[in-house]
């Protein structure tokens, strides 16, 4: 099949019956349940550009490997047009949906496998690469999501998983069979997991030599036995439930904590096991990817903020006042920072042996350790523009009220000739926009915290030549 289309990505997810909690509710259907739904339908904009005239040049490309037109979310990078069209597409649907399409992380999680698992076969003679590749077929011949199951719960991030009072902390294999492993531990913050057909789970850190059983990368259907989904709080998770007051009408983001209580995975479907030394290589090329991705689509989030807050300017009458244009403009540079950064790492990438290209992880730790900060700074600025009823606009329930309805409908007019209900919705987005609480932590900690990210910089940078340059200034010679 190659590419699906949006109707059919929708479809496909109905045929899975994976095991949900949400709210202390067990849920059966996913696709149906209107906070899940809206998650689903940002992945599904994937889909759809691959659909739109306008789009699916740049989102399709032929692969390699089946030989069909593949959309790129299944398409490890071989070639710097490749890691190019990753940020295109990435800031496209960045605007297009507002929060987070929740496809990147799984794609992520398959760029570094295509890298390391090769290296791992040409050190110790295994067959990794050949699992993969396999595997990379499927999704591509069926166009499916897979979500990134990185994040361990880690407990005492003091110690290491070997030292851990229960071990089951970090996930890692309890038992071997002929036929396969079976694993068992949790991942948190698993962002879209029942938008997913498949996990890929890969190690969330570096490990020591005797930490082989938890030196374990495979993937599972997110439907598999054993894997329990417990679906996280974001704060505006209800208004989806309710159907009210939702702002952003389509879209939005839901990351659960994934059990795996003794999940059964078949030989064939392990990429890494007990290799501790590739342990670090495959998160530093995953986090090195999917910091790159954000670069892409947190440009696109503050496309869709600028948007936001010139409406809300022309609907307050404030569009001629200086200072806020100015402060518009504080926004648009702040965009275009993350985005340059990041179609910098890919034109600064490299072919790898396996034959895929990877980005420069200075460039796209730069742009993550830019994010952190410059979109917390360009939500204050859309939230200065914008005014303080970003904080508490009335519900539409109560601007539906027979008795105050039609009182607050007169009180919340902004410029004249601008209609009320307009400006309120307008309102209600920018306060999605803002305080949706699983997108924007994301801007901080997706991809790896701060400090991860800072020392990639230092230990990437050619740290050696800059000192040298100096030196050779200065006039000193060691
Ligand atoms: C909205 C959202 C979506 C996400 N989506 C995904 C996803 O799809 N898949 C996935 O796998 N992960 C996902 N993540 C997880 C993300 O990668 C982690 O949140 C991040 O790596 C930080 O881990 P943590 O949350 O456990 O915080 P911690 O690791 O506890 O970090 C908290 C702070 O403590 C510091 N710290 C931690 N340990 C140490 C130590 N030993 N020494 C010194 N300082 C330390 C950190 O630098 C940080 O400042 C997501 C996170 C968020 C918030």
């Amino acid at each position: 099949m190659g590419v699906m289309t949006k109707a059919e990505y929708i479809e496909s997810l109905r045929k899975l019956n994976p095991t949900v909690y949400m709210f202390g509710q067990k849920i059966d259907n996913v696709v149906d349940n209107p906070r899940l739904r809206a998650g689903i339908e940002a992945t599904g904009a994937t889909y759809e550009l691959a659909e739109l005239d306008d789009y699916k040049d740049l989102v399709i490309r032929q692969s390699e490997l089946i030989n069909e037109p593949i959309n790129r979310f299944n398409g490890p990078p071989m070639s710097i047009e490749d890691l190019v069209a990753r940020v295109k597409i990435n800031r496209l649907l960045g605007k297009r949906v507002g929060t987070c399409h929740q496809r990147c992380t799984g794609m992520d999680c398959m760029c570094a496998l295509a890298i390391v698992t090769y290296d791992v076969d040409q050190k110790y003679g295994t067959e990794y690469h050949k699992r993969y590749i396999e595997f990379l077929k499927y999704m591509q011949r069926n166009d499916f999501t897979a979500n990134a199951g990185v994040t361990d719960v880690k407990g005492d991030r003091a110690l290491s998983p070997r030292d851990q009072p229960d071990p089951d902390v970090y996930l890692r294999v309890v038992e071997e069979r002929e036929d396969g492993i079976v694993v068992r531990g949790a991942k948190a913050h698993q962002t879209g997991s029942l938008s997913s057909h498949e996990i890929i789970v890969l190690p969330t850190r570096a490990l020591k030599p005797d930490e082989t059983d938890f030196a374990v990368a495979f993937a599972v259907p997110t439907d598999s036995p054993g894997i329990i989904h417990v679906v996280g709080r974001s704060t505006l998770d209800m208004r989806e439930l309710e159907g009210c007051d939702r702002g952003n009408q389509r879209y939005s983001k839901y990351c659960p904590t994934v059990i795996f209580d003794n999940v059964f995975v078949p030989w064939e479907r392990v990429f890494l096991y007990g290799e501790t030394e590739f342990a670090v290589d495959l998160v530093v090329k995953f986090s090195a990817f999917h910091r790159q991705s954000h670069g892409g689509c947190k440009a696109g989030k503050i496309d869709c903020m600028v948007g936001a807050a010139l409406t809300m300017m022309e609907y307050n009458g404030t569009q001629k006042a200086g200072h806020l244009k100015q402060k518009v403009i504080d926004m648009i540079h702040r965009a275009e920072t993350l985005y340059g950064c990041s179609l910098a790492s890919s034109y600064e990438g490299a072919e790898q042996p396996s034959g895929v290209f990877f980005i420069d992880t200075v460039l796209a730790n730069a742009s993550k350790i830019h994010e952190g900060k410059e979109m917390a700074e360009a939500i204050r600025l859309m939230i200065d523009i914008s005014g303080g009823f970003v904080a508490d606009l009335p519900s539409d329930r109560d601007l539906d009220n027979d008795e105050v309805g039609p009182l607050l409908k007169k009180y919340l007019v902004g410029a004249s000739g601008i209609d009320a209900e307009k400006r309120i919705k307008m309102y209600r987005l920018i306060e999605k926009l803002a305080l949706e609480s699983a997108d924007t932590v994301s801007d901080i900690h997706g991809g790896g915290s701060p400090e991860a990210h800072r020392i990639t910089i230092f230990r990437e940078s050619d740290i050696k030549s800059k000192k040298e340059a100096a030196k050779n200034l200065a006039g000193i010679r060691d």
